[in-house]
């Protein structure tokens, strides 16, 4: 709990991994004798705040990652025969395994729909407003678990400013000049760098929040008209509410973890 109100981590690790060009996913891969996904599951399980942990995975890979998290245990056997992992990593606080979807956008909605099912808060379908606030309000961190060197100092901040500001994301503000370019690859236009920041996770906001603005998102992709691709979940709060997103200085460290070299960037910082 966090100020009176429950705290959910969403733990995104559905995705395919294209760019690792490894032949295990990137989630499960290990990084200092452990799966990537649980350097950051594990402080999320940790910190006193979270109440709830939902991990979002490919559908086929829900019973070895049920196996990994010792998850619905007893009267699985049928399940676990299918895995051969001996090593396993339980989470105290994991409340839920679901299938991820398609997109990054589509496994964060699977997740905002599991709280809204664990918490009973009811949508009524024909708005896209749900009917809680206040201390009812969940606050949900949405975390992809390529990132594995979030710390609670992080989680700290995430939910001071989110509990604040409705909508917080944790961001570093980038050391590099940017360009804009076009098609041809030839300079468009240069962004001030002072206000140009890179954006981390965990990506934080009041579930009521989120969720309409999710729904809406969802929406416009079923009427075919999503015409940008959707990266974070700042944006879709941004795209589709007239909220403020407070962005929150994290660290240089938080990176995500997408090609090879990655990896052993992560095994330095972690291995401190
Ligand atoms: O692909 P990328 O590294 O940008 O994905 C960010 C995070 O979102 C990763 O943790 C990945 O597992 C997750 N993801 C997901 N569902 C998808 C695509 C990505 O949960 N369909």
């Amino acid at each position: 709990m966090y100020e009176g109100r429950k705290v959910y981590a969403i733990v995104l690790a559905a995705g395919s991994g294209r760019r690792m060009h490894s032949k295990q996913k990137k989630q499960f891969m290990e990084i200092l004798g452990k799966p990537l996904y649980t350097w950051s599951a594990e402080q999320f399980d940790s910190h006193p705040a979270v109440d709830g942990i939902i991990i979002t995975t490919a559908e086929e890979d829900i019973p070895y990652m049920e196996t990994l998290t010792e998850f619905r245990k007893s009267g699985a056997s049928d399940i676990y025969s299918t895995c051969d992992t001996a090593k396993t990593y339980p989470l105290q606080k994991l409340s839920a395994i679901i299938p991820g979807g398609k997109e990054r956008y589509n496994s964060v909605f699977n997740g905002l729909n599991e709280i809204r099912k664990t918490e009973h808060i009811s949508d009524t379908s024909s708005d896209s407003d749900v009917a809680i606030s206040g201390d009812a309000d969940p606050i949900v961190m949405i975390h992809d678990c390529a990132r594995p060197m979030i710390t609670h100092a992080i989680i700290d901040d995430a939910l001071h400013y989110a509990a604040k500001y409705h909508a917080a994301v944790i961001g570093m503000p980038v050391k590099d000049t940017i360009k804009i370019i076009d098609e041809e690859h030839f300079v468009k236009s240069t962004p001030e760098r002072s206000s140009v920041w890179l954006m981390e996770t965990p990506q934080s906001f009041d579930f009521s929040l989120i969720y309409s603005a999710y729904k809406k998102l969802i929406q416009k992709e079923s009427e075919g008209r999503l015409m940008i691709p959707v990266t974070d979940d700042a944006m879709v709060v941004e795209t589709f509410t007239g909220a403020r997103v407070k962005v929150v200085a994290g660290t240089y460290e938080n990176i995500k973890i997408t090609t090879p070299e990655d990896i052993k960037i992560a095994e330095t910082y972690l291995s401190k």
